[in-house]
């Protein structure tokens, strides 16, 4: 399962916007887009107006790394979009990038940004319909639910999840348990419930040039 391993905050600056990859890090002072605002690289500031092309290929990575998805398998959930039956193609990707499971472990709280839940999902803690399910590109339906593990509710991350699960801010289309961990996904989320700040409509005309 490839993932892209380099310095996180310089795809935040690249994309000129916080994509909270660093977790709790992302809400501090420390955060590098507060403090260098700019493209990374020599030639970071002070760049040409972007082209037509440039801008669409900007919304696309911005999706992408947003979701931590990589360009292959972001190309699979475009082909997938283009199919979906009665939906706007930008609007479907969107709802397929929210259905992985990493995604869902993240927008329930029980980790502080989706490379934490990637790994949570990974390392086994995390299971679907009572079945452990190891895989973050795992894609979630209406239905289904989503919760820790047993033997993995005692671990520092899950204890702290439920400890401020009454603090946290949930999307709709998630239903939480009272136990805290455990969460079923009543629908898969329309544009209006996905807070991603990017024009779909622009990714979708990058593919169909
Ligand atoms: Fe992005 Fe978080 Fe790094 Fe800030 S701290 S640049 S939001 S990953």
């Amino acid at each position: 399962m490839a993932r892209y391993t380099g310095p996180v905050c310089r795809l935040c600056r690249r994309e000129g916007l916080k994509l909270y990859l660093k977790g709790d890090r992302c809400y501090t002072e420390k955060c590098a887009i507060d403090r260098r605002p700019y493209p990374p690289g020599e030639h970071g500031v002070g760049r040409r107006k972007a082209s037509e092309y440039a801008l669409q290929l900007r919304e696309k990575q911005k999706l992408r790394r947003t979701y931590g998805v990589l360009e292959k398998q972001f190309a699979r959930y475009f082909d997938m979009a283009v199919r979906a039956r009665g939906m706007i193609t930008g609007e479907a990707l969107l709802q397929i990038l929210e259905s992985r499971l990493d995604n869902v472990v993240y927008r329930l709280g029980f980790a502080s940004s989706r490379p934490e839940a990637r790994q949570m999902v990974m390392h086994g803690h995390i299971e679907v319909n009572g079945r452990k399910v190891d895989i973050p590109s795992y894609l979630v339906k209406a239905g289904d639910v989503v919760g820790v593990r047993e033997k993995s509710r005692e671990l520092v991350p899950f204890r702290k999840a439920l400890e401020t699960a009454g603090d946290r801010t949930i999307p709709e289309w998630l239903s939480l348990h009272e136990d805290g961990l455990t969460a079923t996904i009543v629908s898969l989320p329309s544009r209006e419930q996905i807070d991603v700040p990017v024009q779909e409509h622009m990714v979708v005309e990058l593919y169909s040039r």
